[in-house]
């Protein structure tokens, strides 16, 4: 039995079913290394694999908190340590009712090669809680959260680990959280990133992920001698912090796009989303995307019951270029189907994992350009970092340095994956190219540190 097999074999004899979102992350990682892991036996004699697939620890813990009809409530809170060969621990929190122990450890697991492909000195981690932020109020939203910083102080630091936002934390939960820490400790530490910007945070860090992507899809556009995203039809999923600060810089390379969507249906604009409403409706209202018709008679709602049948509205919708940018899996066989048939050319995903196995399998053989998620939306951990290094040295950089360097990462990470693809064989491969390009990395930390 080769290396690769006989890691899968032992990671699924020694997990549990209820690890399969875990399994598709790793299996995923794994399968594109053959080419780097034949090209030297030292990361089998050294175990590298076996060492990578584990977290280096896992903390789980007791949410109790008040309600604001003084009901005790619990959750479970986690946060998974993966990886910290090349810095320290560094992945975002995410507050959503599906988190659970086998969610975290996929993210957490992609955080590492994500972070490693930035260049920057990053490890990877994650963490969360089975908590629901949506229908709560600002007190209670507050009271969860100071009561969940009261456990995770205990195991984060900012040489340590730095959590920062995901689903179901922005700045908000940010800001109470960062206060409960500074509470308890008394310090004032870059200990969180995406802070809000009157106490530290980094200009340009609640855009950093959606621009970072456009970024990205740019210059993969330019490697790859493709038409630009000028007057290209886009489609977006998602209307989160991802999903809104993508389509605005799309919009700035002048791309229209005609459709996001959220948890409860799908929104088609032809004449072009209003991003200025967008804002108003999910950043500040907390509403759902149907209130976006009320403004513009024209456009068209559907809701998620109403999607034709095993695959989802806005893949649809004919489009030069398709951003999944909401969550995982939520790009199937049937939506890869239906974008190549509408003509798509390129598929840049800004959420974790959002395209199934089978239809990022589909692309690739159908030589849709594609563009994984670990390289496509890194620019929010790389600002993270920008933010990391202001909070250390106390100072701040002005928004011309945050956006050129963020423009300067993503271009590198773009080079160095399609150099990579090259390089190992498996040209216009992106898949592969991250992996193996994000590995190396990782890797040759971990062999130069010793056991
Ligand atoms: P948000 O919570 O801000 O937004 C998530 C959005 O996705 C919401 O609009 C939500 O709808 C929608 N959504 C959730 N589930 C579905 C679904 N099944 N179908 C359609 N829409 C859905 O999260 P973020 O924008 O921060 O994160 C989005 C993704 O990007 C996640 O995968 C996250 O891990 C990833 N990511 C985020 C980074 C960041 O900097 N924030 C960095 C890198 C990756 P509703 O409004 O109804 O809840």
């Amino acid at each position: 039995m080769g290396y690769l097999q006989s890691v899968k074999e032992s990671l699924l004899k020694n997990s549990s079913l209820a690890d399969e979102i875990f399994f598709q992350a790793v299996f995923e990682v794994l399968d594109s290394l053959e080419p780097i892991l034949q090209s030297d036996r030292i990361y089998e004699e050294l175990a590298i694999l076996e060492r990578l697939v584990v977290p280096d620890r896992e903390f789980k813990f007791k949410i109790t908190w008040f309600d604001d009809n003084n009901k005790v409530n619990v959750n479970n809170g986690y946060r998974v340590q993966f990886n910290n060969a090349l810095g320290p621990y560094k992945g975002g929190l995410r507050f959503h009712p599906s988190v659970n122990s086998s969610i975290l450890k996929f993210l957490g697991f992609e955080q590492i090669f994500k972070n490693s492909l930035t260049g920057l000195m990053m490890g990877g981690a994650k963490g969360g809680s089975d908590f629901n932020p949506k229908g709560k109020s600002n007190s209670e939203v507050m009271k969860f959260c100071k009561a969940y910083m009261t456990e995770l102080h205990k195991h984060i630091g900012p040489r340590v680990d730095i959590p920062a936002g995901d689903i179901g934390v922005g700045a908000r939960e940010i800001g109470f959280l960062f206060g409960e820490y500074k509470k308890i400790t008394s310090r004032y530490e870059g200990i969180i990133t995406g802070k809000p910007y009157m106490f530290g945070g980094s200009l340009l860090r609640p855009e950093a992920t959606g621009y970072g992507v456009v970024y990205f899809t740019d210059e993969l556009l330019k490697l790859e001698n493709k038409e630009p995203l000028k007057d290209k039809i886009c489609c977006v999923s998602g209307s989160g912090n991802v999903a809104i600060y993508t389509i605005e810089k799309l919009q700035s390379f002048g791309a229209i796009v005609v459709s996001c969507s959220d948890s409860r249906g799908t929104i088609y604009d032809s004449r072009g989303l209003d991003v200025v409403l967008l804002k108003e409706l999910k950043f500040n209202k907390r509403a759902s995307l149907e209130e976006y018709i009320n403004t513009h008679t024209s456009a068209i709602y559907t809701k998620v019951e109403d999607y034709p049948s095993g695959a989802h509205e806005v893949w649809s919708i004919p489009c030069y270029g398709a951003f999944p940018c909401a969550t995982q899996n939520e790009l199937n066989i049937n939506d890869a189907t239906n974008l190549i048939d509408n003509g798509c050319q390129i598929v840049v995903e800004g959420a974790n994992m959002p395209s199934s196995p089978e239809a990022i399998e589909l692309f690739l053989k159908q030589k849709i350009t594609f563009a994984p998620a670990k390289a496509a939306n890194a620019g929010g951990v790389a600002v993270s970092n920008f933010e990391m290094s202001q909070n250390a040295a106390l100072q701040r950089w002005d928004m011309d340095k945050v956006d050129e360097s963020l423009r300067t990462t993503m271009k590198q990470i773009c080079k160095r994956v399609y150099l990579t693809s090259k390089d190992y064989g498996v040209d216009g491969n992106y898949v592969d190219g991250a992996n193996i390009a994000a590995f190396k990395r990782v890797a040759e930390a971990m062999i130069a540190e010793g056991i």
